[in-house]
């Protein structure tokens, strides 16, 4: 079978692989799709923080099983199923309080990891979900990325009713601005400096698209949501100019969460932070109960895939794809590679 390995950054080795054997607590899917992030990228460039070379990537996917396991009931043969892609220890304290999603010893397939790009991959059962069986292998790859978004909405609390601003369009803000009104806030409003990626958030019913180029977010705020301002501002592009931009126009007492990854150390407005009872709070990934509500969320079209996807490629040009994504920054948003019979 076909496995892709990246043994140094800007390359892509493609070897040929026997088909592993299923032990008793596994299932082996055979891959359909996997999702590129932005955290693949930086793997690929070499400047992810906690990878090491060589690495088989891929953590966003959708697929069928094709083998099962002799002690596993809970799937069949023909199962349409995604990857919950954590591997956690079970024994530290954030495992023992059900937040395995920063546990001490976290591996992410992928990433730590063997991960999914890959003709067929054999994980223990406990790690997979069952996609309903009419839902496209295309959006059964956007769980992963729909279950991050679900997990930072969770951490606003009282969700019903309030308004939310969710600074960057790409595919974790579009996801992420849907899932905050699919879980029940009155109005979301999402801010980027790419009017193509606002088009689409436009195609998602998302509220209020604003390009914070031409538009001053505060002015966007006090235009749409009134005096009482923001309750939550979820940032997910997470460059030094976003987390300022979300600290200086936070209202008072309310909550900045933060889901895209800084690269690097930045300085912030700590100060007014403080003196206005701002709770920053940081996400990581996602547990599993936020997997299945984005299973379901997808699955009842609270959340729309249309128009995220911007690119596909075959396996066999993984790297044509990456290529792609380094010279196409402005127009990619989710670019996702097809592995067909
Ligand atoms: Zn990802
Ligand atoms: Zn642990």
């Amino acid at each position: 079978m076909l496995q892709t390995i990246v043994p140094e950054a800007y390359k892509i080795d493609f070897l040929d692989v026997p088909v592993p054997k299923v032990g008793n607590d596994q299932v082996l899917i055979k891959i359909k799709r996997v999702g590129i992030c932005g955290s693949d990228i930086q793997v690929y460039h070499g400047k992810h923080k906690y990878m090491t070379f060589p690495i088989v990537q891929g953590h966003e996917v959708a697929g069928i099983i094709t083998e099962v396991g002799k002690n596993i009931e809970r799937f069949k043969i023909g199962d349409k199923v995604t990857v919950q892609p954590q591997n956690v220890c079970g024994k530290c304290y954030p495992c023992s309080i059900g937040r395995y999603n920063v546990c001490e010893n976290l591996r992410v397939m992928g990433i730590h990891d063997p991960g999914m790009c890959v003709e067929y991959f054999l994980v223990n059962a406990s790690k997979v979900l069952k996609l309903p069986n009419d839902m496209e292998f295309d959006t059964g790859a956007l769980v992963e990325p729909t279950a991050v978004g679900v997990h930072a909405v969770k951490k606003i609390g009282e969700i019903k009713g309030s308004n939310v601003v969710v600074l960057g369009a790409g595919a974790i803000g579009n996801l992420t601005a849907q899932a905050a009104k699919a879980l029940g806030a009155n109005k979301v409003m999402i801010t980027d400096i790419k009017d193509k990626r606002l088009d689409i958030a436009k195609n998602s019913d998302i509220d209020y698209c604003i390009n914070t180029m031409k538009v001053d977010l505060g002015d966007a705020i006090k235009e749409h949501f009134g005096s009482k301002g923001a309750d939550a501002i979820i940032d997910c592009a997470a460059v030094k100019a976003t987390i300022n931009q979300a600290i200086y126009n936070a209202r008072r007492a309310s909550k900045i969460i933060v889901v895209g990854n800084f690269k690097e150390k930045i300085e912030i407005e700590m100060p007014m932070l403080q003196r206005q009872e701002i709770d920053l709070i940081g996400v990581m990934m996602y547990i599993e109960e936020d997997f299945k509500d984005a299973i379901n969320l997808l699955q009842e079209n609270k959340i729309k895939t249309d128009g995220i996807i911007t690119n596909y490629f075959d396996i066999r040009q993984f790297k044509e794809a990456y290529d792609y994504i380094d010279n196409h920054m402005d127009d990619v948003i989710k670019v996702m590679l097809k592995l067909e019979d």
